[in-house]
Order: structure tokens, then C-alpha cells, then sequence
């Protein structure tokens, strides 16, 4: 046969809802020669992991590590081990991924309550209140950094709610981790998924979660049998803890990349690298501002790693998007449901939530504007 093309894409600047730029100190710990997956080398790199991950997460949980697998990977995680058909689980809807949760709660078997705020709105903390009164769940689940809509969840007041009602707390952290402050324990978080392509700056892959004592027990509880075989945490966490059971081969490179990625995050500081992101926004706002360009959400829900906004007057959407990727190699995000060919989500998470990403990208809008 005819070879297809040796693999040389041209490079971009990733300014998206994710997978976002990372460092190359991660790009060179994936070319890191493989190890076998009980190596005791490979063993020592995936207990420094969690280690790394329950400090980034500001947790004591034992059950602390990374499923192979995306974001939705550790959202399924989460919900298949902690939901036995025909347990009621409260969800709050107000974008993409509390929608994705929903229908997953379904797949367990599960009843689904739904507490919704309008896209670009946070959830009402009175609205699960009341809906608490008519519904005992067992757990409450809530996205922290909704990417499809760049609202920036506040988390405590529902977490106290959901504990007074006995329901775990479960938190999407997959777009908030590594961008602003996750404090699991602080919070009474009891189970939460995160992913490593978006604040994090590694490459789509795996996704950490950790579980609290309280959530460990519940899966320890169970009367049935987790229905997915992959993410039975029952079975995964042997591998991820002392045992050392196989289960399935662990993502080797993946691990070397989320590592690297996390010793990045740690040798910054965690308070230092939110205010990266905090400054990266100010500026980028500055700019879309100076161009009449407005936000979503309202300033005191705004995330800074993740910034929606309207599609300006005199621009169209697709033209324009393809015009930024193809002129100057810029990725940034359309919008998704509701907001699609209304809304750009233009990222800064992680590795590129810097001065020359915001720079680059206002240049190029003001460039395009003018013809
Ligand atoms: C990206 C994202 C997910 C899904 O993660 P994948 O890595 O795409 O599977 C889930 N929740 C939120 C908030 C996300 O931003």
C-alpha cells in the first residue's frame, strides 16, 4: 500500500475548552521508555502520583488516583460505584455536564432529580434546598467549572446542604482542578472526578478522583455488583493500592505525562498559579472589552481558565473560528447546545494562561475585524 503521510500536524496554540497547551517538559515525559506496569520503578511513580494528587486535591483520602480514561471516564467512575438501581441521586443542571451526569444517573437504574439554573447562571443553592425536602438521594452531584458555559459553581453551602440531608457530595472538578482552588476535605466533598487535558496540561487520558472514608463505605455497602467491570473501584483500587492486583494494564505514558504535569503544578505553587489564571483573564477581558465584546456570565461567577462570550456584532462564528485556526494556527472554543453560533469559550488553563496566548489571540481578532 501506499504509506500515508508521516505524522507532522501542523502546531497550534490551544485555546479551548481543553485539550489545552502543555509544557514540553510533558511532552518529553511521554517519549520516556515504557516500564512494565508492576515494575517496581512504575509501582514508586504511581504512589508519588496519588501523593501529588491528594496534595493538589488538599486531601487525606486514601482512595486518591487516576482512572484510565478521560473526564467522563472518572464521571462514570464515580456514579456506577457509588449508584445501585433504584437509589435516587439529585443532579444540577445548568450545561453540558450536568446533563451528561443526568443521563448516566439514568443508566445506573437510578431516579433522577434535577435541580437547573439557566445556561450561564450558577445553580441557586434555595432551589436544592427545597428540592432536598421532597427527595431523599443519596448523593448530590454538581459541576464546579461548567466548560460549557464558563460559570464557576460556588459549592460549600450545597455541600452543607446535601451533608444535613445525608446524601454524598459529589463535585465535577474536571475544568476547575489545577485552575482555581479543589479542596476536597475543606468542603466535605466526598467524591470527585477530574481530567487531565484542561488545567492540569497534560494530554487527555486519564482522570483523577478521590473518594472520601464516608463514600468508600458506601461502595463497600453494596448489594450489587458495579455494572461496569472496567471502573469497579472494588477492583481497580487493589491495583492503585498496596495489593498490586492486576486488573488492567495501566496507561504507562499517560501516568509518565500526568506526573511530570503535577510536579509542574506543585514546583509553581498552587496560590501562585491560580493567580496566573486570575491575571491571564484580567488581560484577556481588558482586551475583548476594549472591542466591545461581552461576557456570559456575570463577573462574580466568571472562571478565569474558561471564558464565554458572545459572538460580536459584524463577526460570524464558524468563519471566523476557521479563519483563526487556519491563518494563525489559533484554537479557540465554539459554543455547545444552547449557546452554538452564539458563544466562543476561549480557554486559559494551565500551561497557557500567560500573557503572550491572551496577546496572540486579541491581535489576530482585532487583525480579522479589520478585514
Ligand atoms: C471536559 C469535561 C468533561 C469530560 O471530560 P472528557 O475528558 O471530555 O471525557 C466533564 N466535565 C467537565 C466540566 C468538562 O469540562
Amino acid at each position: 500500500m501506499n504509506l500515508p503521510d508521516e505524522l507532522k500536524p501542523t502546531p497550534r496554540v490551544l485555546m479551548g475548552p481543553g485539550p489545552s497547551d502543555v509544557h514540553p517538559r510533558v511532552l518529553r515525559a511521554m517519549a520516556t521508555p515504557l516500564l512494565g506496569h508492576l515494575d517496581p520503578q512504575f509501582l514508586a511513580l504511581m504512589d508519588s502520583t496519588k501523593r501529588m494528587l491528594q496534595e493538589i486535591l488538599r486531601t487525606r483520602n486514601e482512595l486518591t488516583f487516576a482512572v484510565s480514561g478521560t473526564g467522563s471516564a472518572g464521571m462514570e467512575t464515580v456514579l456506577v460505584n457509588l449508584l445501585e438501581a433504584g437509589d435516587e441521586a439529585l443532579v444540577c443542571v445548568n450545561g453540558v455536564f450536568g446533563t451528561r451526569m443526568c443521563d448516566i444517573v439514568e443508566r445506573c437504574g437510578a431516579r433522577l432529580v434535577r435541580v437547573d439554573a439557566e445556561w450561564g447562571k450558577p445553580i441557586d443553592p434555595a432551589q436544592v434546598e427545597k428540592a432536598l425536602k421532597s427527595c431523599s438521594p443519596k448523593l448530590v452531584a454538581i459541576v464546579h467549572a461548567e466548560t460549557s458555559t464558563g460559570v464557576w459553581q460556588p459549592l460549600v453551602e450545597i455541600g452543607n446542604l446535601a451533608r444535613e440531608r445525608g446524601a454524598l457530595f459529589v463535585v465535577d472538578a474536571v475544568t476547575s482542578l489545577g485552575g482555581v482552588d479543589v479542596r476536597v476535605d475543606d468542603w466535605g466533598i466526598d467524591a470527585l472526578y477530574s481530567g487531565t487535558q484542561k488545567c492540569l496540561s497534560a494530554p487527555p487520558g486519564l482522570s483523577p478522583v478521590t473518594f472520601s472514608p464516608r463514600a468508600v463505605e458506601v461502595i463497600e455497602k453494596r448489594k450489587t455488583k458495579v455494572q461496569s467491570w472496567y471502573l469497579d473501584m472494588g477492583m481497580v483500587r487493589k491495583y492503585w493500592g498496596a495489593e498490586r492486583a492486576y486488573h488492567h494494564t495501566a496507561p504507562i505514558s499517560s501516568v509518565y505525562a500526568l506526573y511530570e504535569a503535577l510536579r509542574i503544578i506543585l514546583e509553581e505553587g498552587l496560590e501562585a498559579r491560580f493567580e496566573r489564571h486570575r491575571r491571564a483573564h484580567e488581560l484577556l477581558r481588558a482586551g475583548l472589552e476594549a472591542m466591545g465584546i461581552e461576557f456570559v456570565v456575570e463577573s462574580a461567577y466568571r472562571l478565569p481558565q474558561l471564558n464565554a462570550v458572545r459572538v460580536p456584532a459584524g463577526m460570524e462564528d464558524g468563519p471566523t473560528r476557521k479563519r483563526l485556526l487556519e491563518e494563525f494556527n489559533l484554537e479557540i472554543g465554539g459554543g455547545l447546545g444552547v449557546f452554538a453560533g452564539k458563544v466562543w469559550r476561549i480557554g486559559l488553563m494551565g500551561h497557557g494562561a500567560e500573557p503572550n496566548h491572551v496577546n496572540m489571540l486579541l491581535a489576530a481578532l482585532n487583525m480579522l475585524r479589520s478585514g
